[in-house]
């Protein structure tokens, strides 16, 4: 007997259910990831490719290896069943539209599919309202439910991962790694490791400074599944507040992750339909994503995206909502652009964060509006952070970065601002 792995967004070994249970049905196993030769190279390359290299470098470790191939998904994984005489197909459940796609068309050949669990804590679908409904559409209750549910047991790594020999594993292209993060499970542990020792500390109280970087930057490690869901919040529900904090976080990703299995167009489509008319501006559309609008901690947020692929999520959301309410852009320009550069870009926390920062969301208070200055005064009071990405303020008092146009004179390179923000 003998089963393919089709690795996705679950790229690690331990807390695998899918590769855990293929290794324990006692034939071959053959861990295989297809690399889509149509999409772009961009930010999120370097760094899945280091998750790559590291992937099989530890399936090597185990007596097995990675395969990889370029080109259809599903072509490529029947074409290489053909060819080890494979049975079956593991694969972690997806829940966006890609890959639930990618999983109807794999059902619809000749070989037996399994899907495991893995990618959330909570798997889509396995908790929903008293009321009805296939989901939860508010956060709440669904925090409520997520907190007292039951839980799968986080799987060691298979100690031995049989591959049939003989096989060519493929090429890696040549890639360098992302500047500020290495992709890959060994640095996702470590991180994770160090965080719960040293890092969750002070979460509670310091998540929304600016300046004082204080989250995990776990996401991209989430996004490329580098490190089990189920395991991190495994390892933080001691219940003390701060964990208590940052596991509410990782309910939030389960959170929109279920939205996003039941409504698949999230990315396209309003989730609560009509509520919002949009204007066409390119000329501030460009000025947002440069970093130019002349609101600094628009452009602070603008720019720490541009240069690191990543963005505090306090930011985030200031940025996401100058667009949307102050520019009156409709949030699937900015959604774009968040996907194109994030490292952490992923459908579902994406345009779920963004539909609810439009009101056309799970938001329970869609008429709500951030004032940005007010929000610069309380989560950047020393405006570190503003001077940290913009420059052209860097020399300036505190409450000059924050509010230049108070200045008599105009800041040399630093735009006036495109709306009026008092
Ligand atoms: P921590 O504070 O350490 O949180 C731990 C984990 O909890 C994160 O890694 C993430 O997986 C999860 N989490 C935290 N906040 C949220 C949230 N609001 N929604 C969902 N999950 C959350 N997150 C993405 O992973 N991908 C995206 O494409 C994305 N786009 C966003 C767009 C907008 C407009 C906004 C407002 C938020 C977006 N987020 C997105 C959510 C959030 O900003 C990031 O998950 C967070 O900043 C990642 O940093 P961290 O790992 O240090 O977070």
């Amino acid at each position: 007997d003998t089963a393919i792995v089709l690795f996705t967004r679950d790229l690690r070994v331990h807390d695998h259910p899918a590769l855990s249970a293929a290794c324990e049905r006692g034939g071959r196993v053959v861990p295989l990831f297809v690399l889509d030769p149509e999409v772009p190279a961009g930010h999120r390359t370097g760094f899945l490719l280091d998750c790559l290299a590291d992937l099989r470098e530890s399936l090597r470790s185990r007596h097995g290896d990675l395969l990889v191939r370029r080109g259809d998904v599903v072509a490529e994984t029947m074409r290489l069943a053909r060819e080890v005489e494979a049975d079956a197909i593991y694969a972690s459940a997806d829940v966006s539209e890609l890959g639930r796609s990618r999983e109807r068309r794999l059902a619809g050949e000749r070989v037996d599919v399994r899907l495991f669990p893995g990618l959330t804590v909570v798997p889509p679908g396995a908790l929903t309202p008293s009321g009805g409904g296939d989901h939860y559409r508010v956060f709440t209750p669904y925090w409520r439910a997520w907190s007292r549910s039951r839980r799968r047991a986080v799987l060691p790594a298979p100690a031995r991962v049989p591959v049939p020999s003989g096989l060519v594993a493929g090429d890696l292209p040549d890639h360098s790694s992302h500047p500020a993060l290495e992709g890959g499970e060994s640095a996702a542990r470590a991180r994770m490791n160090r965080w719960m020792t040293r890092g969750l500390d002070g979460y509670a109280d310091g998540h929304d400074d600016l300046a004082g970087d204080r989250t995990s930057r776990l996401s991209p490690y989430l996004r490329f599944g580098c490190v089990s869901p189920l395991e991190l919040a495994d390892h933080a529900e001691a219940g003390a507040d701060e964990e208590h904090t940052f596991v509410r976080q990782l309910c939030w990703r389960d959170f929109f992750h279920q939205v996003a299995w039941a409504f698949p167009r999230i990315n396209r489509d309003d989730y609560r339909p009509g509520s919002r008319r949009w204007r066409d501006d390119a000329h501030a559309v460009s000025a947002w994503k440069e970093g130019m609008t002349g609101v600094p901690i628009v452009d602070a947020g603008m720019r720490q995206l541009l240069a690191e692929g990543w963005m505090h999520n306090r930011a985030r959301m200031i940025v996401a909502d100058y667009l949307v309410n102050h520019l009156g852009v409709d949030w699937r320009a900015g959604a774009a652009h968040f996907f194109d550069l994030l490292l952490d870009g992923d459908v579902a926390n994406n345009s779920g964060n963004w539909q609810w920062m439009a009101g056309t969301g799970n938001s329970t208070r869609p008429g709500r509006v951030l004032n940005p200055v007010r929000q610069a005064r309380r989560f950047d009071p020393g405006a570190a952070y503003i001077r940290r990405y913009v420059p052209e303020l860097a020399g300036l008092p505190a409450i000059d970065a924050r509010e230049p146009w108070r200045l008599s004179k105009e800041v040399p390179g630093y735009p006036a601002p495109l709306t009026p923000v008092e």
